[in-house]
């Protein structure tokens, strides 16, 4: 697995000299393969389109052909011109620059990879790339788009799966000139796509205790922090294991490895930490024995943290150990929470967030900061919710940052309710919480309303995706998505309830006259329309055309579906699948749908769901009731 990294040349603009070099740096700017579990493929393109060879030898005669063609414009007519193969080749070069010109870096990365292996003839390594479909690689996943400003360069990374199983260290770094998206470098490790099915004999908790036992951990040991992910491991010999990949646990591999890794200086540094040193392991998923380990970079260490929440219950969940203190960081799932400490957002600029996240001087802070705890560990409750029902990647499906700060103050500042503020709100990419007094005077942080976190980080999921516009009808189906994933995520916790326990309120205690803010079984209970016969479009100003008011309506819609119960009293849509149709349904609105577009597009995106599902037409029908229910047609 040792890559050979080609020097990162840069981009030759200048005419004159360095314009002469060219040929012979062309020379050298061919790839290589290097044989060993994992391939090192490597290759400098210096600003040339890196196309096959014999492309190649052909732009190099680009300019005479650019001249012989202009005297043969003068001279032949125009069909002698067509019917040149010197010039449709000429054409057809040019062509494809532009092309490439005018591509994004990633299809410009792509068809350079792609390009290059063919080039090299290696028959494993096109079976990655697809050759049957060269505008697409299946098995290559964009990681990261990003400029090296060294090289005037866009750096594009992939992550190579088989599936979706990620191939562990199989990564591919493409560099393309900025503007003409010509190859610059290629550097990385490639496998052959595995030929075993993906399918795990051990389950994760089974691949953990083994684990445990060959790291002879102590008895009490806890479940990990974060669920472990299914890897391809290829060994030097090329073999390949399925595995589970563990990520940063506090397992110390056993004493036997100490001698050799005290060996290495770089791993006695880390080791003199203890406290800072977290493992990766790969556990083979059949039969458990131990792939591969490494320790982790030592500041992704999650600590286990612990304190009590609003409604009075002790929560657990992760920070960060920095120095003597204990912040509210999560660094696996990248939640990070602050304490505003009664700042106010009215002000203009808004006073700054804390340089680091609320520091505690205990893993331990016991009844501290309530509202923090709450804030901390339903924004948890949240991610792991996309994360795991979803399957998407954070907020923003890109592993987004997920702040949270607490004790936000918005208002008057001279105000005598001063610092109470009865509201919590998503803005600037954070969530923002104030606090109101209870009846016996303490100061209550909306922090405490799970629902209502849910429902505020969903119009965070809608914005990067649909994007619905905040008004009319799009505006109240981008209200009732919110409204969906605060009632799901709030019933779904600790345990998801069966649909019969299901509460369908959201906001208890934050409407009119104590009551909640929506219901979904009886919108016309918190003074919503509840059918679309009662829907007259109402003017912009009037609550952007009423999106508050008219959710309702569908929202009931989807209490029907999700209640649906067929003979034998379970739901005909299980609450797992609804989450993901309802979810996969969002992603694909567009910005001006309605409510007949989302009945649409629920029904076409189930139908393919439950393409191979015997009980498709039932399942089928329970969304088209539902929303007959309503009138929504
Ligand atoms: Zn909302």
């Amino acid at each position: 697995m040792e890559p050979i990294i080609a020097p990162r040349k840069p981009v030759k603009r200048s005419r004159g000299r360095d314009r002469k070099r060219m040929p012979a740096l062309a020379k050298q700017g061919k790839g290589s393969i290097v044989m060993s579990g994992l391939r090192g493929i490597n290759a400098n393109g210096f600003g040339q389109s890196y196309a096959s060879r014999g492309m190649r030898a052909l732009s190099s005669r680009l300019q005479r052909l650019e001249r012989t063609s202009l005297k043969r414009e003068r001279t032949a007519p125009q069909s002698a011109r067509a019917a040149d193969p010197d010039a449709q080749k000429y054409n057809l070069l040019l062509a494809e620059r532009r092309q490439l010109r005018s591509s994004s870096s990633d299809a410009a990365s792509r068809r350079h990879l792609e390009t290059l292996l063919q080039d090299l003839d290696s028959r494993p390594m096109l079976a990655v790339t697809a050759p049957d479909r060269p505008e697409r690689m299946p098995t290559m996943t964009t990681r990261l788009v990003g400029v090296a400003p060294d090289i005037d360069a866009n750096t594009v990374t992939y992550q190579q799966s088989s599936g979706e199983v990620p191939i562990f260290g199989a990564r591919v770094v493409v560099d393309v000139d900025r503007e003409s998206k010509a190859l610059v470098a290629v550097n990385g490790q490639l496998a052959p796509p595995p030929v075993r099915p993906a399918i795990a004999r051990l389950s994760p908790i089974e691949a953990w205790r083994r684990l445990a036992d060959w790291c002879a951990a102590p008895a009490n040991l806890t479940d990990p922090a974060v669920a472990p992910t299914l890897t391809w491991y290829v060994d030097d010999a090329g073999t390949e294991y399925l595995t589970y990949r563990f990520r940063n646990t506090q397992l110390t591999p056993p004493k036997g490895d100490e001698v050799e890794r005290d060996a290495d200086p770089v791993a006695c540094v880390r080791h003199a930490r203890p406290g800072l040193c977290s493992y990766d392991y790969l556990v083979d998923a059949e039969d458990g024995s131990i792939r591969y380990y490494f320790a982790s970079a030592p500041h992704f260490v999650p600590s286990p943290m612990c304190g009590i929440d609003c409604a009075n219950e002790l929560r657990k969940f992760y920070g960060l150990k920095v120095g003597e203190s204990y912040i509210l960081n999560d660094p696996q799932r990248d939640i990070v929470t602050y304490d505003y400490k009664f700042g106010n957002i009215s002000e203009e600029p808004i006073p700054a967030l804390p340089e680091t996240a609320m520091p505690f001087p205990n893993h331990d802070i016991g009844d501290a900061s309530p509202a923090a705890v709450s804030a901390h560990w339903h924004a948890t409750l949240v991610f792991d919710f996309f994360n795991d029902v979803l399957k998407r990647n954070g907020i923003d499906d890109r592993g987004m940052k997920l702040v949270s700060v607490v004790n936000v103050y918005s208002g008057d500042d001279t105000s005598p309710t001063r610092p109470q503020w009865g509201n919590a709100a998503w803005w600037r990419n954070a969530m923002w919480y104030g606090q109101e007094k209870d009846a016996t005077g303490t100061l209550m942080s909306f922090a405490r309303h799970l629902d209502i976190i849910a429902h505020e980080l969903t119009h965070g999921v809608t914005s990067s995706s649909s994007n619905l516009v905040y008004r009319d009808l799009p505006g109240a189906l981008n209200e009732s998505f919110s409204d969906i994933f605060g009632v799901f995520i709030a019933n779904w916790y600790p345990e998801p309830k069966p649909v019969q326990d299901w509460n369908w309120e959201i906001g208890a205690g934050l409407g009119r006259n104590g009551g909640a803010l929506r219901n979904f079984a009886n919108p016309a209970a918190v003074g919503q329309p509840d059918h679309m016969r009662h829907y007259e479009p109402l003017p912009e100003y009037q609550d952007y055309g009423g999106v508050h008011r008219y959710s309702g309506i569908h929202n009931r819609a989807v209490h029907g579906i999700v209640t649906a119960l067929d003979g034998d009293g379970q739901p005909i849509i299980p609450i797992r699948d609804a989450a993901l149709l309802f979810y996969l349904t969002l992603v694909r609105l567009t910005p001006t749908s309605n409510f007949s577009a989302a009945r649409r597009t629920l029904e076409t995106v189930a139908g393919v769901y439950y393409a191979d599902d015997p009980r498709r037409e039932e399942r089928l029908k329970a969304i088209s009731e539902g929303y007959d229910a309503v009138g929504i047609v």
